[in-house]
């Protein structure tokens, strides 16, 4: 307890996602009984993000996928407020309305926002980041309208997916087969073919922006091809929402690092999407749901031990989309042939095993228990 006697009695968390709410109740389960403020801008509660583009634009009527627990830490909830700065020196957030929030440690868990494609903003331009866009989009969706989906990511395929599900003529623009760079051909594949089957038209382009023709945003391709559709939908990456840190002398050459316990400073901490972090030999955020879980949990436990643990990271992702579903641990994409554990190549548990010695599993449209499909990355499983 010697340890605990010296924690923090004032610890606020800006940013109010799965990172933050990890981090509150992280730190309640290391024994911190002082005072906690979450800071959000968006005005609901945490929610799962995965959610906004899988079952709660395509399950008819459900409008609960997305619903986590209610929070069970006892922090000060200030919803719908943003941080605009922090004062390192005074240990101060400074807050949108000019009030301030001190603090003796700080966690900084303010995610990313949608990358847009075009000039042109509002309804031109459907993301899908937050709730609100999501249930924007979903509404859009109901009235049928033709689409046009840039990205051929994980996320671009789940929104395409879920367009196609609503009835929408849907054409999906994409640097090359969607899915491949992420998962490798032999994994995309599946995904490729079940999204034709369904319908959806594939563009395969290199470049894509939107543009204003005759008062109408269109989607112009590197070649010259031009796409109309009445509802155009960018899923091209994220930007980490750092300017709010800009003056704090927190940011590494504009990016918010930490070291393996998820520290920037002994009293502030970072995790999620948000956060580059060491891993892999290389230093680089890994924008994915649990990943921002395990940072968060390091970084929270950080702040009040000095032999907290440091992150032991193993990528897991997950998606679905045309009616196939894949999780995957370990390093993506993959490449060469696989190792069938149980099933079949269509629909089974794969492994590959680089030549490190690192190895990554796969359930393709197959059920296994998460635990399960990790234990077949270990060196002798
Ligand atoms: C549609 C979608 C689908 C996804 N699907 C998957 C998936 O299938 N599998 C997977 O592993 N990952 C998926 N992800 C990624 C995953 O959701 C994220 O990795 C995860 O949500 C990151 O959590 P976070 O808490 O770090 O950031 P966020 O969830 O972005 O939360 C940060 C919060 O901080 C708020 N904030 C930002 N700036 C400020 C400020 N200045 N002041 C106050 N508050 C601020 C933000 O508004 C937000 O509420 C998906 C993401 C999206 C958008």
């Amino acid at each position: 307890m010697d340890t605990l006697r010296k924690a923090p009695r004032d610890i606020v968390v800006v940013g109010n996602g799965i990172a933050g709410l990890t981090a509150c109740d992280t730190l309640r389960a290391e024994g911190f009984d002082g005072r906690i403020t979450v800071i959000g801008d968006e005005p609901v509660a945490p929610y799962s993000r995965p959610a906004l583009s899988k079952a709660l634009l395509r399950d008819g009527d459900d409008l609960t996928s997305h619903l986590l627990p209610e929070a069970t830490h006892g922090a000060t909830e200030r919803r719908g407020i943003a941080a605009v700065g922090v004062d390192v020196d005074r240990q101060r957030v400074r807050l949108a309305d000019g009030d301030e929030a001190p603090y003796d440690a700080l966690v900084i868990a303010t995610g990313t926002r949608a990358r847009r494609l075009g000039r042109a903003h509002g309804n031109d331009e459907y993301t899908v980041r937050t709730l609100a866009d999501a249930l924007a989009l979903r509404a859009r969706l109901a009235s049928r309208p033709s689409v046009v989906v840039v990205g051929g990511g994980p996320l671009g395929m789940e929104i395409a997916s879920g367009a196609v599900a609503a009835g929408c003529a849907t054409t999906l623009v994409s640097k090359g087969m969607p899915l491949a760079s992420q998962l490798g051909e032999l994994l995309a594949a599946p995904f490729h073919a079940a999204a034709l089957a369904q319908g959806l038209t594939i563009v395969t382009a290199g470049s894509a922006e939107i543009v204003m023709r005759d008062g109408v945003a269109v989607v112009a391709l590197g070649d010259g091809t031009v796409i109309e559709a009445e509802v155009i939908v960018s899923a091209i990456g994220d930007a980490p929402n750092v300017e709010w840190l800009a003056s704090s002398e927190l940011l590494t050459g504009g990016a918010l690092v930490v070291d393996r316990r998820g520290l920037v400073r002994p009293n502030i901490a970072a995790a999620g999407d948000v956060a580059a972090f060491p891993h892999a030999g290389r230093v680089a955020r890994v924008p994915l749901w649990t990943s921002a879980i395990d940072q968060a949990k390091v970084a929270a436990a950080a702040l009040l031990r000095p032999d907290a643990p440091e992150l032991a990271f193993q990528q897991y992702f997950w998606t679905e989309a045309f009616g196939i579903s894949l999780k995957a641990i370990g390093p993506t994409p993959v490449v060469g042939e696989p190792e069938v554990v149980e099933g079949t190549v269509e629909q089974g548990v794969l492994r590959w095993r680089q030549p490190d010695g690192a190895a990554t599993a796969v359930a393709l449209d197959y059920r296994i228990p998460i635990p399960k499909l990790r234990r077949l990355t270990a060196c002798n499983p």
